[in-house]
């Protein structure tokens, strides 16, 4: 991914800035809302453009996550501006617009994402215009706004009819010339609920003119900080003692400044303040490819989730050799979701298709790996009640003939023999094929992130095999095992995770539902005395 990082000005010649200039090379443009903060309130379109885009030209609060949607080998620019300072002026960010278009030329793509809608402030209209008057093809995809994403997350439903007939969208911006340009009587005349963006180096100036204009001082206000993230944050306050209240817990923009009788709701519909892993940490050691669903689920239950994979998984040489061999096996084993990719990979590179697996029974270790089958419309035949080798070995054996049945196992090499030992036993014939191995991943310094783990900033590290909890330690000599909590898939990763001296607690099953689950009664609000040992 090339990052051109923050760019100056000292561009090529204008190619495209006065209107009749010919536009037919150009690539079409995409004036993308990438959603309030949180990487899943994208819409699906600005999605699939994001992950099709040959450049994309991004803010400054664009989570690093939506940046990973892109292309690998997409031009990302850095135009972001920082509160009050325009890194890029507004004219070259509209330049490089067309620069780029133009660059990229016709057929292509190039995504300008810009935070919650486009349109909402952020000064895409503007954007519009420059690519109007240059007939360079554009389309608008909307966003979920701010102004109304982060009120949603604290509670506050803008326009509940109780309380609301209209919301008004202010900026709190200041002019040029430093004053604001806001019609105060007309605002309070609206009796309806008032959001102000870039509102909060003015707060104060807001509220003494809303005051002034003769809105009661009583009146419900609120600020919500960093909204849709695991650090947002909700004041709570009145009109005349709102702006004071921010100033004295240090609030910092992005916040929205929201003034009305809704507000008065907060207190009781903020179900995102309720979640039962808010105000936690949580560090997630799985592989990055696949660690996705992971960190969702525990940011789900309000868990601020960081990420440091600890182990790397690659495919081997065997696994490829071993397909030329599929029919002398009547059954094939598989214990892992990267057996399953690893599988499709070398099927995928070689001359057969998926035809040379349809004479075998398949069975999957446990319900993760049935669905990575599942998605390449495989149904596993046997999938153990209990998700672990020594289960997986007893259910084979029963469904098995030793007089006329071969199973391949195709797993991680180094693996435990739990499985291998089970079929040994009653004699039914089998090949375990190192397919892949697990190596602990370079160890990156990550100086910042050790620190703040022996600072017991983390509640918990989520460890999802022995090898993550040996990448970790190896990553983190220096930090004190007992500084969080470890929770452990599985009794084999607890075993692992126990000799080197952390604190564990174990999932009651083998599955990311489970593991987060436990992460819950581990480190949630309703902590119980499961401190683990
Ligand atoms: N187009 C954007 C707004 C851009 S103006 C949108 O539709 O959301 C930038 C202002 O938006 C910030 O000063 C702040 O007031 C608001 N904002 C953006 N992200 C926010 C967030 N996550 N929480 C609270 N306010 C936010």
């Amino acid at each position: 991914m090339g990052d051109r990082g923050q760019l100056a000005g000292g561009h090529m010649d204008d190619p495209a800035t006065s209107r009749g200039v010919r536009a037919e090379g150009a690539a079409r443009v995409a004036l993308v809302g990438a959603g309030p903060g949180a990487p899943d309130l994208i819409t699906v379109r600005g999605r699939e453009l994001l992950a099709r885009a040959n450049t994309v030209l991004y803010d400054r609060l664009i989570s690093h996550e939506l940046l990973g949607l892109c292309r690998p080998d997409a031009t990302l620019i850095n135009v972001g501006k920082h509160a009050g300072v325009h890194s890029v002026p507004q004219q070259e960010i509209n330049r490089l617009l067309m620069e780029e278009a133009l660059c990229v030329g016709a057929g292509g793509l190039v995504v300008r994402l810009k935070g919650g809608d486009p349109y909402v402030f952020g000064r895409g209209g503007e954007e519009a215009s420059a690519l109007a008057a240059a007939d360079i093809p554009f389309e608008v995809v909307p966003g979920v706004s701010s102004a109304v994403a982060a009120p949603a997350w604290a509670g506050i439903p803008v326009t509940d009819r109780r309380f609301a007939s209209s919301c008004t969208v202010v900026t709190g911006h200041r002019r040029a010339d430093g004053t604001l340009d806001i019609d105060y009587d007309a605002l309070v005349r609206t009796r309806g609920t008032l959001v102000f963006l870039m509102g909060v180096a003015t707060m104060p100036q807001i509220c003494a003119g809303l005051l002034a204009a003769g809105a009661a001082a009583d009146l419900p206000a609120a600020v919500v900080e960093r909204g849709t993230s695991a650090s947002q944050r909700r004041i709570d306050g009145t009109l005349g003692g709102i702006a004071e209240r921010a100033r004295a817990v240090g609030v910092e923009s992005p916040a929205v400044l929201v003034v009305g009788a809704v507000c008065a709701l907060a207190p009781e519909l903020d179900w995102y303040d309720r979640l039962p892993l808010r105000g936690t940490r949580v560090l997630v050691t799985r592989p990055a490819d696949r660690a996705a669903g992971l960190v969702r689920a525990l940011a789900g239950e309000g868990a601020a989730v960081e990420e440091f994979p600890c182990i790397e998984t690659r495919p081997l040489p065997s696994a490829a050799k071993m397909l030329g061999r599929l029919r002398n096996f009547t059954w094939l084993v598989l214990t892992s979701t990267f057996g399953v990719r690893c599988l499709m990979d070398v099927i995928a590179a070689g001359p057969l298709d998926l035809r040379c697996l349809g004479h075998l029974r398949i069975a999957a270790i446990g319900s993760a790996t049935a669905a990575a089958l599942a998605a390449h419309r495989i149904t596993a035949d046997y999938v153990p009640e209990v998700y672990d080798g020594a289960h997986l070995g007893a259910g084979l054996v029963e469904r098995t003939d030793a007089a006329c049945d071969r199973v391949l196992i195709f797993r991680a090499r180094d693996s435990l023999t739990d499985l291998p030992e089970a079929l040994e036993r009653a004699g039914v014939p089998f090949e375990d094929v190192a397919a892949y191995e697990t190596v602990l991943a370079p160890v990156s310094p990550a100086p910042d992130l050790a620190r703040r783990l022996a600072a017991g900033e983390f509640d918990a590290v989520t460890f999802t095999s022995a090898s993550t909890a040996r990448g970790f330690a190896r990553a983190f000599p220096d930090v004190a095992p007992r500084a969080f909590t470890a929770v452990c898939l599985g009794e084999t990763t607890r075993r692992a995770a126990a000799a080197l001296g952390y604190r564990c607690v174990v999932s009651h099953a083998a599955t990311i539902e489970s593991l987060v689950e436990r992460t819950v009664e581990a480190i949630g609000r309703e902590r119980g005395a499961q401190g683990g040992d």
